[in-house]
């Protein structure tokens, strides 16, 4: 199978070409036609399987099919992430894949100052990537709107049950519009996962490598 082949746009293609992807790996091959027809995918995969590209490409596919209007604009993918670690390294792949799309990508975390976010914020994101505490802090503050959301991520779920974030989880759940795609993406698929899965995602189907 080729990048070509699950259906990737040819501005995509030529910077994985570029990039040395040559082949993709089993959970690209089979998350991302699924998540270009649209489907809420739940993915079972470790980090080093090419997860974020499984679901960073066909992320920006779609958000670079509308031209972005001009002037600030507020969030139309949010990656929910455990830690600023994976937050700073989901944020490069991203910006690496979309290096030829005129779209802003930007991060939130704890343990940062709040300023500069909220000035990344107000300069306009077409994709954030954020950590549930401090992104929770930007909403109640008014810098954090995701009421243009289409696409939500939840990458490493399990480690952010772990973490305790269920709750910020909801909330988060609770101001982003019903009429969206959800990619979850996890470890495992313990009985927790399933139930955020049930609550929270339309028909999703399973992927497991
Ligand atoms: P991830 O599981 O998303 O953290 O990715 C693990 C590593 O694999 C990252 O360094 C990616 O740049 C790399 N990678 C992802 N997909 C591919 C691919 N199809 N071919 C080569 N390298 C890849």
């Amino acid at each position: 199978r080729t990048f070509e082949a699950l259906g990737l746009s040819s501005a995509l293609l030529r910077t994985l070409e570029t990039s040395g992807y040559t082949v993709p790996t089993p959970i690209q091959e089979q998350a991302i036609p699924l998540i270009l027809a649209g489907h809420d995918v739940l993915g079972a995969a470790q980090t080093g399987t090419g997860k974020t590209a499984a679901f960073g490409l066909p992320l920006l596919q779609r958000l670079a099919k509308e031209t972005p209007p001009k002037g600030p604009r507020k969030p139309r993918a949010l990656i929910l992430v455990p830690t600023r670690e994976l937050a700073v390294q989901v944020a490069e792949s991203i910006k690496d894949y979309g290096r030829h799309l005129r779209l802003n990508v930007t991060t939130v975390f704890g343990g940062a100052g709040m300023q500069p976010q909220i000035e990344n914020l107000r300069r306009g994101v077409d994709v954030l990537v954020a950590c549930p505490g401090r992104l929770l802090d930007h909403m109640d503050s008014g810098h954090a709107k995701l009421d243009a959301v289409e696409v939500l991520v939840l990458d490493e779920a399990d480690r952010m049950l772990d973490m305790g974030f269920m709750p910020s989880i909801k909330r988060i759940l609770s101001r982003v519009p019903k009429e969206r795609q959800t990619l979850l993406f996890s470890a495992t698929f313990e009985d927790r996962i399933k139930a955020l899965a049930i609550e929270h995602m339309r028909k999703p189907r399973l992927v497991e490598v």
